[in-house]
Order: C-alpha cells, then sequence, then structure tokens
C-alpha cells in the first residue's frame, strides 16, 4: 500500500547499490536528444542515480541500469 504515496511518479522500483535494496525511484528529465528524451532516476530514499531511461520518438524504451 505504501506505493500509492508515488502516483505521481511512475510506479517504478530499481536497485539502489547504496541501500541493498529495490527502492521507489524518482524519474527527473535529465536532457532532451534529438530523437527522445533522456530520463534519470534517482532512489528517493537517498538520490542516488540508480539508472537511466531514455524515451524515443518511435515508443522504443530502453532502461540501463549502472
Ligand atoms: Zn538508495
Amino acid at each position: 500500500m505504501k506505493e500509492k504515496q508515488f502516483d505521481q511518479f511512475e510506479a517504478i522500483e530499481l536497485y539502489c547499490p547504496k541501500c541493498k535494496a529495490a527502492f521507489p525511484v524518482r524519474k527527473s528529465l535529465l536532457l532532451v536528444l534529438p530523437d527522445g528524451e533522456r530520463y534519470d532516476y534517482r532512489c528517493v530514499r537517498c538520490g542516488t542515480p540508480v539508472g537511466t531511461k531514455t524515451e524515443k520518438k518511435e515508443n522504443r524504451v530502453l532502461i540501463v541500469t549502472e
């Protein structure tokens, strides 16, 4: 039920190496590319960047965790 708090964000959890667990992430626009937009995912608990996502205009989505 706690996930309900994050309805304004995308309900995505990624593994955070600092917290050593999967936590919901906050999505923020990092940069606008000619063919899409790159988003940064940060752990809501400690703020560590845990991944990036590139949303391409042709609806191809790529998630890369670091
Ligand atoms: Zn964390």
